[in-house]
């Protein structure tokens, strides 16, 4: 109950912190001398470094690298189920590159992300009501990259045809985009398969490409009565940003650049619009983005949003760590 008020005053935005593990050679850890460490369930300390002061940070909840796949789908499962409801419901990973929004989102095969943990919970959920209600899936893949949207369930060069948002009677939609029918997990997993091969096709170098493009997995439900035939809709948009690191001012230049400005422009668009709708001003910016504008029927109104900032605990990422912690600081 408290929960739900601190919701509503809060205009539905959760944002929560996700500190991964150390990975490979980087130092500063989970130990004692690491620059990043957990002061609460809500609260986290960046240690001086460079002389900078240290300084804390509060979220809704902040997870430790110690914890698992499951205990940070608990943390939005909640607003996932509501979907079943009726509600619009966003969930995005963001954060440098390399800080764990895919671990978190995807997740490697034998520890899922929260994606196909939500599908999970969903189907389950669906099945159990089945007795009085009647549930219709569908899914779409897309990419959002030098502010074009770019259908993942089409394969081939889509340079001539590009895709936009629009507002529809049931909310913003891109006319055109695929959206399939899925009633399995092996139907979704199949589809998020088919996503990412046509994702790799797009791109000379995946690994760059993925930092450099937001990836949108799109559920819509349709749920009927079986009683009298009323129906409700809901949507759950599951978002892996793309890399919100600062390119070094020396090195950008030409399709570098662009894409550096293309991403700065969303992630700063989406900034300004949670912490618009978090101010309740009367003016919400939606139209800065294609990734704004998506989200503008999931992020105010009778929906709910939850952002994951990922960070590195190394003591080399602690410039990119402190400014993602900012940006989400703004956007509480
Ligand atoms: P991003 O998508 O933000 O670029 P990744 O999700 O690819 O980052 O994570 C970078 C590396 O760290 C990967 O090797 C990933 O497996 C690992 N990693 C990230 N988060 C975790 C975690 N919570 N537990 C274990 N390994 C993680
Ligand atoms: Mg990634």
């Amino acid at each position: 109950k408290l929960h739900n008020m601190v919701l509503e005053l809060k205009g539905n935005i959760r944002v929560l912190c996700r500190i991964r593990p150390l990975v490979g050679k980087e130092h500063g850890g989970q130990g004692a001398d690491s620059p990043v460490q957990v002061v609460s369930e809500e609260a986290l300390r960046v240690a001086s470094v460079d002389n900078k002061a240290e300084k804390d940070f509060e979220f809704d909840r902040v997870l430790a690298p110690s914890d698992g796949q499951s205990k940070v789908y608990d943390e939005v499962a909640a607003l996932v189920t509501s979907v079943l409801d009726g509600y619009n419901v966003a969930i995005m990973a963001y954060g440098q590159t390399g800080s764990g929004k895919t671990f978190t989102m995807e997740g490697p095969e034998d520890d899922p992300g929260v994606n196909l943990r939500a599908l999970g919970d969903l189907f389950r959920l669906a099945a159990d009501r089945s007795g009085s209600m009647s549930y219709a899936f569908t899914a779409s893949v897309l990419e959002i990259y030098n502010e074009q949207i770019y259908d993942l369930l089409m394969s081939g060069k889509q340079d001539g045809d590009k895709l936009d948002v629009k507002q529809g009677p049931d909310g913003m939609y891109v006319p055109g985009l695929k959206q399939e029918e899925v009633a399995t997990m092996d139907e979704v997993s199949a589809l998020i398969d088919r996503g990412k091969s046509n994702r790799s096709t797009f791109a000379t170098n995946m690994n760059e490409h993925s930092s450099r493009s937001h990836l949108v997995l799109s559920v819509h439900i349709t749920c009927t009565s079986k009683i009298n035939g009323s129906q409700l809709r809901g949507k759950l948009h599951l978002i892996d940003l793309a890399g919100s690191e600062r390119l070094s001012r020396t090195g950008a230049q030409g399709d570098r650049l662009k894409e550096a400005q293309a991403i700065n422009k969303s992630l700063s668009a989406l900034g300004d619009v949670i912490q618009a709708l978090q101010q309740r001003n009367a003016h919400i910016p939606y139209r800065n983005s294609k990734l704004t504008r998506l989200l503008e029927d999931s992020l105010g109104g009778n929906s709910k949003c939850v952002m994951i900032v990922n960070v590195s605990p190394a003591i080399e990422n602690v410039g990119e760590t402190k400014c993602s912690l900012e940006f989400a600081s703004r956007a509480r």
